[in-house]
């Protein structure tokens, strides 16, 4: 390492930091998400390289921004991770090799196949069934308390359907807008001479991180539930889990039959020869799709063997995001709405 090297760095830490403070906190992005991946990728090509310069506080080993003070925090009970990705195939590869030297197994491996939605990542919380809280990401420890906005959303459930589920179920998803209200939304914007969002993604986080929840009732946004996170039954998290399946597929089954959304498009694959027409599938129809998704998401399905590959700093070891091509070099809109 040369001091050439540590300059480099540095330039990187603040390049990342500035641009993920104006997409995390300020929702308004002001490069390509391509470039900042281009840059991210060159910081983590460098850590590795060169060990010493990787800190703590690097871009690389965080997540997200911080949460807006101007709304009440909520602290995880499990902290709310991001995804690691791959660009291709060989990077593919590469993630299934590292899985199989952890396991110490060459086993088949059965994968939840999802499509990567373009959204913003948040937490539901049902106590005795009945929605009490709802979350942003934020830091990943600590987010936003986001509960009287996402009750606007109509396909949330309000009361869970049945009777059989933990006291306390935490489900994680995204929240999305549909391209046709994006659409609807910056038209309608633009006959008034108001400003427009550059993307759905950041229509729906700006939509959803308004401190009028009026407004977000207006903006018809919609959610998939992709995960869980802390579940609990007579307070204890292990009587909790046993209510759930030992697959991720079946486990975002168990959350349908609750009546929470789930995408029609997640799979389950028997074997990672399926990955790439799952992927080339997707890719395909991509555009026939009517929410925003930038590539799919492939998660070990079985829950006993993610728990033994556990977590890196900022993402799970068993799940990566298989990115598509960068689609565009994004034209980003000079005014974006930002209202809180
Ligand atoms: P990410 O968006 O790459 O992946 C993690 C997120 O994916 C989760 O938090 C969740 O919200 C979402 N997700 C969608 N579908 C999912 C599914 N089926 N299962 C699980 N999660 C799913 O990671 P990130 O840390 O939120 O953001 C990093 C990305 O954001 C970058 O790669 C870049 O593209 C973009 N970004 C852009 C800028 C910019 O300035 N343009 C700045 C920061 C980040």
């Amino acid at each position: 390492m040369n001091s050439e090297q540590k300059l480099r760095v540095d330039t990187l830490h603040q390049q990342l930091n500035l641009y993920n403070h104006q997409y995390y906190v300020l929702d308004q992005p002001t490069v390509p998400d391509a470039e900042y991946d281009r840059l991210m990728r060159e910081l983590i090509a460098l850590e590795a390289e060169f060990p010493e310069l990787k800190t703590s506080d690097s871009p690389s080993q965080r997540i997200g921004g911080e949460p807006l003070k101007a709304f009440s925090q909520v602290t995880h009970q499990l902290p709310m991770l991001s995804l690691d990705n791959v660009f291709s195939e060989q990077e593919w590869q590469a993630f299934v090799k590292r899985i199989a030297d952890r396991l110490n197994s060459n086993d088949t491996l059965k994968f939840c196949a999802e499509p990567k939605l373009d959204g913003l990542a948040v937490s539901l919380r049902y106590e005795s069934g009945i929605f009490v809280q709802a979350a942003t990401r934020g830091d990943g420890t600590t987010g936003e308390n986001i509960t009287e906005n996402v009750k606007t959303i109509k396909s949330i459930p309000l009361r869970l359907q049945g009777d059989r589920f933990p006291d306390v179920l935490e489900v994680r998803g995204e929240v999305f807008m549909p391209k046709a209200s994006f659409e609807k939304l910056n038209t309608e914007a633009i006959k008034k001479g108001e400003k427009t969002f550059a993307n759905p993604r950041n229509a729906a986080a700006g939509s959803l991180r308004q401190l009028d929840s009026k407004i977000t009732a207006k903006r018809n946004l919609a959610f998939y539930a992709y995960g869980l996170g802390h579940v609990e039954t007579n307070g204890s998290a292990t009587e909790g889990e046993q209510w759930l399946a030992d697959s991720h597929y079946q486990r975002l089954c168990q959350l349908k039959q609750l009546g929470l959304p789930m995408c029609p498009e997640v799979k389950l694959l028997n074997s990672e020869d399926e990955v790439d027409s799952f992927y080339q599938d997707i890719l395909t129809r991509r555009e026939q799709l009517n929410y925003e998704i930038d590539g799919t998401v492939f998660k070990v399905d079985d829950i006993a063997l993610q728990q033994r590959l556990g977590f890196v700093a900022r993402a799970p070891r068993w799940a990566t995001a298989y990115k598509f091509p960068a689609q565009e070099e994004l034209t980003l809109l000079e005014d974006v709405e930002f209202q809180v």
